[in-house]
């Protein structure tokens, strides 16, 4: 084999494998069930949010929740769960799910196999070690996974959780009004809905905070339940 021709094949050997290691485990998580992307039917949808704690935004979401009488989950960012652990324990005291978002926020695309059991394992350290809880579901920022993600959530028991309705877009920024309505719109039985009391647009967290008790009232009105994915996917939540 000529050099030229042995390095186009070591190169389309790296391309192959770095498409398997993030496109391909995310085709495999999409088409083969890899991460759960919708609940059992029912009559039960779960509401999300990513990227708290956030030492101001967050209670105000814990408080609307539970003017309604609603129990969510919610995906911690490992380090800003250490950053505010108050925050993180009155989340999980007030009976919602605390999951597992890495401890960075990091996109899974471009860290290794060894960095993504770091961030797994790290993030789950710390939120357990601020609320009490250790977490049972992990959602990949930007809902990317890579193929080392399933290997480390297998041994921690970790489901992974996508969505089947998010609130706005990586370009699409709706108001209030318009997120509440398209959200509602959208779900049906066993919707997994994506939202952020942190991170996104800087303005997110306020439109969705404005949006959610219109989502509630909405979800509601169609006969729709919102429960915490535990409840939605019948699986226990560890103590620590
Ligand atoms: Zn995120």
């Amino acid at each position: 084999m000529t050099r030229p021709r042995r390095l186009s094949w070591l190169t389309s050997a790296a391309v192959l494998s770095g498409v398997g290691y993030t496109i391909g485990a995310q085709a495999a998580a999409a088409w083969f069930g890899g991460a759960v992307k919708t609940a059992e039917g029912g009559d039960r949808v779960s509401l999300t949010f990513d990227d708290g704690p956030h030492p101001e935004h967050t209670p105000r979401f814990l408080d609307v929740l539970a003017r309604h009488d609603v129990r969510a989950t919610f995906f911690l960012v490992g380090r800003h769960a250490a950053a505010c652990p108050d925050v993180a324990r009155a989340i999980a005291d007030a009976g919602h799910d605390v999951a597992n978002h890495t401890e960075s926020h990091v996109n899974l695309w471009t860290i290794s196999p060894r960095r993504t059991r770091e961030e797994i394992l790290r993030a789950q350290a710390s939120i357990a070690r601020a609320t009490g809880v250790r977490p049972a579901f992990f959602r990949p920022p930007w809902g990317k996974m890579n193929a080392a993600a399933f290997g480390v959530c297998a041994d921690e028991r970790l489901t992974p959780v996508l969505w089947s309705v998010r609130g706005e877009g990586f370009v699409w920024r709706p108001s209030a009004e318009c997120m509440a309505a398209e959200v509602v719109r959208r779900s049906a039985p066993g919707a997994i809905i994506c939202l952020h009391d942190r991170g996104g647009f800087p303005d997110t967290p306020a439109r969705v905070l404005a949006a959610l008790p219109a989502i509630i009232d909405g979800l509601r009105a169609r006969r729709l339940s919102p429960v915490p994915l535990r409840e939605a996917l019948m699986k226990g939540v560890r103590l620590a």
